[in-house]
């Protein structure tokens, strides 16, 4: 195993890893809240800190086949959502290259 570095946001506003508080994304960075995840609520992210990557996988989702990879949190490991790669159907083109991440798994670190 290598050393883990890991990143810290700055400013306010960040969602991080309920398990251990790690710094996952933030609220600049959130696109929309009307994803839905394996545990229920999921948002989706124009990108993140701090997280490790599965296979990438083909997976047919309710809005078509994409090229997803699984998110683990860089510390406990613990699972938190996944990566769209590649979209097949052109009109979700747009998830490309960002990641969800679901409610459950989050906590909020300096929302006030
Ligand atoms: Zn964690």
């Amino acid at each position: 195993m290598g050393k883990i570095i890991i990143e810290y946001l700055e400013g306010k506003k960040i969602y991080a890893c309920k398990n251990c508080n790690v710094h996952l994304s933030n609220q600049d960075y959130l696109t929309s809240k009307q994803f839905t995840g394996k545990s229920g609520t999921a948002f989706l992210f124009e990108k993140g800190v701090n997280y490790l990557t599965g296979i990438p996988e083909d997976k047919r989702l309710r809005t078509g086949l994409h090229t997803t990879q699984d998110i683990m949190c860089i510390k406990c490991q613990t699972y938190l959502g996944w990566k769209y790669l590649h979209a097949y159907e052109q009109s979700e083109k747009y998830k490309e290259g960002k990641i969800i991440l679901e409610k459950l798994f989050l906590t909020k670190i300096k929302w006030n």
